[in-house]
């Protein structure tokens, strides 16, 4: 591994499920869904496969998809995007991540990032060979709000991008409407782009709306928007994402794309495309499924002690292992699969210049069928 990529040489997701395997442990870890997604897109891969789709599909993605995630984003957002230059499918968020940071910042270039973040925006900004620069989240009034002065520290003449992920990977965050404005506000001022991962954009709770920061005033010229198939219809393992943008912007991933993967799976971006277009009543009750499952994980945690904040979005909530004794978290989470069957995340992968005020934390994720999350319940009681 050459020097820059080795603080990022295994991501903490591959060493979790390798210890939950292991120990045949519950893998409330890495976050995927244990349930499939919608039947009919499943036999929709079947068709595409049986009938002969088993060649590259178009560069930028199956058109018929494109035209979808086309007419979906602008049913959800207002956007208009064209499906042939400003629509580019992925093979996942993490290429449509990897492309924009590769095929859009420079050698030296500045990218802002917020703390914590997703593992993937370090070890791309790295092979970039661009400087991190972070902003960070914090907590107040139980709930994750950005820090605007260390944002607009963050930022300088040499910023060419910025990363937001919202609804928010660690923490379960969603951020507000005023946070946005915040961000917007530096991307203009310092002709910047934003580089959106929304993959949980349908999975936020309690009346909370996900408010894509394209949408703002002069945001969506200098915009990315990245999704995924994954979370929006619980197939992870597919790895079909996609990124929307200006045409310009989508061009400079595009470029990188050619060059990373070339093309996703025909059949399965076609089995998506069906279900954009037939199962968007399945997409929006996966929400209320999910806060269910969130709330089910909070009260198992809650009881065995863990102080928790609320997550109002995604797969995960952030505990606080301390009220158990835990000194460590890190250390903690890498014992926890042996000892009890149950695998956890700490937040230190996601932290770096603000890591002393998340390194006690740790992340559970509640994507799983409610007999599953009674197991980890059962199991989790033996820490008390
Ligand atoms: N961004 C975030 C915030 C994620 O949680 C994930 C993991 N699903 C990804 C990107 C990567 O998504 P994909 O599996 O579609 O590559
Ligand atoms: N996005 C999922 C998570 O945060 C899975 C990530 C991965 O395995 N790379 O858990």
């Amino acid at each position: 591994t050459v020097p820059r990529l080795a603080p990022h040489a295994t991501t903490i997701f591959a060493e979790v499920s390798q210890l939950a395997t292991r120990h045949d442990a519950i893998n409330l870890g890495q976050g995927f869904p244990d349930t499939d997604g919608p039947g009919s897109m499943i036999e929709a891969a079947v068709r595409a496969l049986r009938e002969g789709h088993n060649q590259y599909p178009p560069g930028p993605g199956v058109t018929e998809l494109r035209h979808a995630i086309a007419d979906v984003e602008r049913a959800s957002t207002g956007l208009v995007r064209d499906p042939d230059s400003e629509v580019l499918v992925t093979v996942g968020a993490t290429e449509a991540i990897a492309g924009a940071v590769v095929g859009l910042v420079d050698d030296d270039d500045e990218v802002v990032v917020i703390e914590p973040y997703y593992d993937s925006y370090a070890a791309t900004i790295a092979m970039a060979g661009a400087v991190r620069n972070s902003a960070r989240l914090v907590l107040s009034d139980g709930r994750f709000r950005l820090d605007v002065g260390s944002l607009r520290a963050a930022f300088s003449p040499r910023t060419r991008a910025i990363i937001v992920n919202t609804p928010h990977n660690p923490t379960g965050a969603v951020l507000p409407r005023e946070d946005l404005e915040e961000i917007a506000a530096l991307c203009r001022e310092f002709d910047a782009i934003a580089i959106s991962d929304e993959v949980y954009e349908h999975l936020t709770f309690d009346g909370i709306e996900h408010i894509s920061i394209a949408t703002l005033p002069g945001m969506a010229e200098r915009t990315l928007r990245i999704s995924s198939a994954g979370k929006m219809l619980n197939c992870t393992g597919w790895k079909v994402g996609w990124v929307t943008g200006p045409a310009e912007l989508v061009a400079g991933v595009r470029t990188a794309k050619q060059y990373m993967s070339f093309t996703g799976a025909t059949p399965l971006q076609i089995a998506v495309a069906h279900a954009l277009r037939h199962e968007q009543e399945w997409i929006t009750s996966l929400r209320s499924g999910m806060q269910d499952r969130r709330d089910q994980l909070a009260t198992v945690l809650e009881g065995v002690g863990f102080d928790l904040v609320v997550a109002q979005g995604t797969y995960f909530v952030t505990a606080d292992p301390r009220p158990l004794g835990v000194t460590d978290a890190a250390a903690w989470c890498l014992e926890l699969p042996e000892r009890i069957g149950v695998a956890a995340v700490p937040f230190t992968p996601f932290v770096d210049t603000f890591a002393d005020e998340w390194s006690h934390l740790v992340r559970f994720a509640y994507c799983k069928r409610p007999e599953v999350l009674d197991e980890a319940g059962r199991r989790l009681q033996s820490l008390t």
